[in-house]
């Protein structure tokens, strides 16, 4: 088709707001996969990603679609739904010209959805608002539209009534795509610049790419060099996803598709990098590259000490697949050999972990997680320092930062009492409350992230009956009053116990952990490994669709 009947988007939605079903629908609507096809070929698929894992955070579909007499080829680029993984949504936002936002009409608007929203807006998409569940009865499509207007200022006036379940409203969807998202541009003669917007480790095939040509032409068999991460390759293989991957000669500026040029780990051709021609170079990246940071850190040390260079090989395998993923030795006489890994945030902390444990058969302890804080010392120098063990002496010590985020918090208002207590206790400054309806309100917070590392999302579940929701942004490093806190078992100080924590809170922190060791070194004779509470997991889990996260109870 020619360029003017593209459309790429995206799907914008909170958990269980009715993604899935909706991308189903459109499926079978288009015609892209048969309904029979549906149950056996889309099962298949979806056994071969809870084999991969989690690891595929996004994929695409293209779909077919007559609109009057033309044909239009409509992209779905898939996105995660969770605020670990926001630099991997802006990546896939910025390869889509719209998005569907989906909100269920008998809940209304939820935090991580509101993040995207935003960041939908600052990459200039056309955002389709859908309202989904229309056919319950607890349904109130007008509330929810005035919510949504009232917090993120959208129009909704031209807002789409849906029921995925029923298959209504489904055809007025894929009209409003044609109509509404406008087609790329046409740049096909430029240096090429495709945003990779994936990519995934396959031991046979090596790196499968993801990527939207923004600029120029890529052939098969084209010599590519990948800008950020400087690596070269030979694009043997390219094709387009309908959803299953379908080989192709060549792809214009404007379409989405894939490559695979025998490379070896996803560090080479991370989300986010531009792909260009070998000899005819793009002067500039794509915009938005980032580099993954690390915020929260924590010690993996196997149960069986034989089991470490399993841990390692294991760990080795897993960053194939994982840009993001840090991690180095570190040795403790309590606990002996093991690592110290560095991940995006909790939720990426908590499926390494898991992975581990369940694709690698290990058995682990794990410590508390902590993030990175930076020491300013009294010689000028700064030391970055994830682990308190290597915490410059006091006397080194000018000052501590420790990194702060921003909270924002929805939730009815029944719970805004116990919540903004809950946000007052973990040392946050309160922002702003705003009332998005009569009956929900939005509350912002700023706190240290290493208060957030803790139990604080299972407690805003709890404390709210699973009803509000919340989202996170890093907003900075800032000084704290930090001390840092030993742990002695019969005189002696056990590295790995020790913590950082603010001075106010050093006393009942101390007071509490030895409280527990108490009760814990008896029965366990002075191996004190540190519990790990995995409850309430569901929510943290992200969730896509053409074949992405596995959802997790
Ligand atoms: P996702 O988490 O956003 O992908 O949501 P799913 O598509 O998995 O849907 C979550 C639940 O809502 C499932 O039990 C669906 O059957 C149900 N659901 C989805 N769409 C509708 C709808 O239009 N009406 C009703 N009543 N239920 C729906
Ligand atoms: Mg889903």
């Amino acid at each position: 088709v020619p360029i003017s009947n593209i459309r790429n988007f995206c799907i914008i939605a909170h958990i269980d707001h009715g993604k899935s079903t909706l991308v189903d629908k459109l499926l079978q609507m288009t015609g892209t996969v048969q309904q029979r096809e549906m149950k056996e070929q889309f099962l298949d698929n979806m056994d071969l990603e809870r084999e991969r894992g989690i690891t595929i955070k996004l994929q695409a579909a293209r779909m077919r679609y007559m609109f009057g007499n033309e044909a239009y080829c409509l992209n779905l680029i898939d996105t995660p739904g969770h605020v670990d993984f926001s630099y991997e949504v802006s990546r896939s936002l910025a390869a889509c010209e719209g998005a569907l936002l989906v909100v269920d009409a008998s809940q209304g608007v939820e935090a991580q959805t509101l993040a995207n929203v935003y960041l939908a807006l600052e990459n200039n998409l056309e955002i389709i608002t859908v309202l989904n569940k229309i056919d319950l009865p607890g349904a109130e499509p007008d509330r929810v539209v005035k919510e949504i207007e009232e917090i993120v200022g959208l129009d909704c006036s031209n807002a789409m009534l849906c029921s995925a379940k029923m298959g209504i409203g489904i055809i007025e969807i894929l009209n409003a795509i044609v109509e509404r998202i406008p087609p790329p541009n046409d740049t096909a003669e430029s240096p090429l610049r495709a945003l990779i917007f994936d990519s995934y480790y396959d031991p046979y095939r090596g790196v499968i790419v993801y990527f939207r040509v923004i600029d120029g032409t890529l052939k098969k068999g084209d010599r590519i060099h990948f800008m950020a991460s400087e690596k070269d390759y030979t694009a043997d293989e390219i094709g387009v996803l309908s959803p299953n991957q379908l080989q192709v000669e060549e792809l214009y500026s404007g379409e989405v598709g894939y490559l695979s040029a025998s490379i070896r780990s996803v560090a080479d051709a991370r989300v986010g990098d531009t792909i260009t021609h070998y000899g005819r170079r793009a002067e500039n990246l794509l915009p938005g590259y980032e580099e993954a940071t690390p915020m929260v850190f924590c010690g993996l040390f196997p149960v069986d000490a034989d089991q470490y260079p399993e841990l390692r090989d294991a760990l080795e395998k897993l960053q194939l697949n994982d840009a993001a993923l840090k991690f180095e030795p570190e040795t403790s006489s309590a606990m002996g050999f093991g690592f110290r890994c560095g991940f995006l945030g909790l939720l990426h902390m908590e499926i390494v972990q898991e992975r581990l444990e369940r694709e690698y058969n290990l058995n682990l302890i794990t410590t508390a997680p902590s993030v990175v804080y930076r020491v300013n010392c009294v010689d000028g120098d700064t030391v970055e320092c994830s682990n308190p063990s290597i915490l410059p002496e006091p006397g080194r010590r000018r000052s501590i930062e420790e990194p702060f985020v921003k909270i924002d918090m929805l939730t009815p208002k029944d719970y805004i009492g116990s919540l903004m207590e809950l946000a007052q206790d973990r040392r946050g400054e309160f922002k702003e409350i705003k009332f998005i309806s009569e009956i929900r309100a939005s509350i912002s917070y700023e706190l240290p992230l290493s208060e957030m590392v803790g139990d604080f999302f299972d407690q805003l579940k709890s404390r709210s009956k699973g009803y509000a929701s919340m989202e996170y942004t890093f907003i900075g490093y800032k000084e704290s009053d930090l001390v840092k806190l030993d742990i002695q078992i019969n005189g002696e100080c056990v590295e790995p116990l020790a913590t950082i924590v603010h001075k106010d809170k050093a006393y009942a922190v101390g007071r509490a952990l030895t409280l527990r060791l108490k009760e814990l070194i008896p029965r366990h004779m002075f191996k004190v490994p540190i519990q790990k509470d995995m409850t309430n997991k569901r929510d943290l889990w992200a969730d896509g669709d053409i074949g992405t996260y596995s959802r997790r109870c």
